[in-house]
């Protein structure tokens, strides 16, 4: 019998709607067809019950993974936008608070301050963020007018788009959470139904309403894989439950540093140095493991692992073999940029006002100081009141200056990834900040790896003085 042939072709969705598709592949588990033939003979009714029976009945869960939506999402909170965007395995791209600019009624209000004794007040304060976000875009931009030179014949429009990010980059600390956004997000079936869930369960009555807009508006494409995505009952109470637990501990009040390394492994590089080993050799890890304690050895892989990687390859998958942990306390801003990094566990704290706020120097050297203080005085003193009354809400009101905490465990691959990514001078400063003083981290722990980590050389210390007037 001659060999079959290798095909490789593309199942469209042009042709094929994703319940269909999804069918399609999970079928080749059972059926000698082609996939062409299988889809052809796919109704969407019979696709809809090999979904119920296999995927919702059975568990086989992985076949909705070949299912795959495009979800434009447009005018919600950034706030929101933090529920949306912690699905791991979705992805998304989302309005830039660094090339675009925020008009003056372009912020939400939630539906649990509508009729509520804060409505006023919240408009009120929004409209005075907004209103001094604005006022704050031409002196700032002025400054650095004066340190970029515009090019010759240069239009105003060309300039503005060239020096825009620079000045933007300063005013949006004054921005609240509650400012609107738009997002595309990409995402499986599988993982869509799971955020769904997530979402149902939100405090915010934001975050659950898009849960069910979205669940309604999917559902024409796929009906059955997100039929049973329900609220997980069980998360509010829980998280009720620890907040108030949490409110009982009595802590002493201390400055917490910017970045802490609370947890790192003593034979982390040894054993990504062995896992290589490993992976083209032939013994067990113990074996490989004391080989690798000859300082000969150790440095010829790690060479040899690195001297042929270009700009944008990716170090093998042995490098996740160790991981670290940080405490981070970062401004909203930055916080907002870091979430984004999905291959790292992130366990960030609400967005309060109780950890300090920082101060850009562009503000300052704009002669703008005592505008921004007053913008941030009304916003605290106003998320006082509603933190009192209901701490899930009032971040709507925090703006981007304020301090957030976030905990995250990653591996050296992800380390690398991140690092390099954002310490590049075209990142924003305050992101610049976190990843050169956690590059110093990693640099200690993974002596010999992270010699080649590429770094862009700033210290953090000198992104503090250009860039901070306090952090
Ligand atoms: C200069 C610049 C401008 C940006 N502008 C915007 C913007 O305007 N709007 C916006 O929304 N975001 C913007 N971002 C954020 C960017 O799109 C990423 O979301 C963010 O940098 C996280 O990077 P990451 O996906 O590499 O990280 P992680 O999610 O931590 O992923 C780490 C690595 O894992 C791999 N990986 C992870 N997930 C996938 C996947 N689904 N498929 C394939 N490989 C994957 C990739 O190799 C990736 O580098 C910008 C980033 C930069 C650096």
């Amino acid at each position: 019998m001659p060999p079959s042939k290798r095909e490789i072709y593309l199942l469209s969705p042009k042709k094929y709607s994703p319940e269909i598709i999804a069918v399609a592949f999970a079928k080749t588990s059972r059926s000698p067809e082609t996939f062409r033939a299988i889809a052809d003979e796919l109704t969407e009714e019979a696709s809809s019950q090999f979904h119920e029976k296999w995927v919702i009945g059975y568990g086989h869960s992985s076949v909705a993974e070949h299912a795959v939506l495009h979800l434009a999402i447009e005018n919600a909170s950034r706030l929101a936008m933090e529920a949306i965007e912690s699905n791991r395995l979705a992805s998304y791209t989302e309005k830039s608070t660094r090339y675009q600019k925020w008009d003056r009624d372009q912020f939400y209000c939630p539906p649990e301050i509508l009729g509520s004794k804060f409505e006023e007040r919240f408009d009120q304060i929004c409209e005075y963020l907004f209103q001094t976000y604005l006022r704050s875009l031409e002196p700032a931009k002025k400054v650095v007018e004066a340190q970029v030179l515009r090019n010759e014949g240069e239009s105003d429009e060309n300039y503005d788009k060239r020096i825009r990010s620079r000045y933007v980059d300063a005013c949006r600390f004054i921005l609240p959470a509650a400012s609107l956004a738009n997002v595309g997000m990409t995402v499986n079936g599988r993982e869509l139904e799971s955020a769904i869930k997530k979402w149902l369960s939100s405090p915010l009555a934001e975050v659950r309403e898009i849960g069910e807009t979205v669940k309604a508006a999917a559902k024409a494409e796929v009906p059955t894989l997100l039929k049973y995505a329900e609220p997980q009952l069980s998360y509010q109470a829980m998280a009720e439950k620890i907040t108030q637990l949490s409110g009982t501990l009595e802590l002493p009040e201390e400055k917490q540093q910017a970045c802490t390394l609370v947890a790192s492994e003593n034979e982390g590089e040894d054993r990504i140095l062995a896992s290589v080993l490993y992976r083209f050799g032939n013994m067990s890890f113990e074996q490989a493991l004391k080989k690798i304690k000859d300082t000969t050895i150790s440095n010829e892989i790690s060479e040899v692992l690195f001297q042929n990687l270009e700009k944008f390859d990716v170090p093998l998958r042995e490098l996740e073999h160790s991981t670290m942990t940080f405490d981070l306390v970062m401004d909203q801003g930055a916080y907002a940029e870091f979430k984004r990094h999905r291959m790292m566990s992130q366990t960030a704290q609400r967005l309060t006002c109780s950890n300090g706020y920082a101060t850009p120097r562009l503000i300052v050297k704009a002669g703008f100081e005592l505008d921004f203080q007053q913008a941030m005085g009304a916003a605290q003193l106003l998320w006082n009141e509603l933190a009192e009354w209901n701490i899930d809400v009032a971040q709507y009101i925090v703006p981007n200056a304020f301090n957030r905490r976030v905990m995250a465990t990653f591996n050296l691959r992800e380390a690398f990834s991140f690092c390099q990514l954002r310490t590049a001078p075209n990142a924003h400063f305050s992101i610049r900040r976190i990843a050169q003083m956690m590059a110093v981290e990693v640099k200690r722990v993974y002596p010999v790896l992270s010699k080649y980590m590429r770094i862009y050389d700033e210290p953090w210390q000198q992104i503090e003085l250009d860039h901070f007037e306090s952090a």
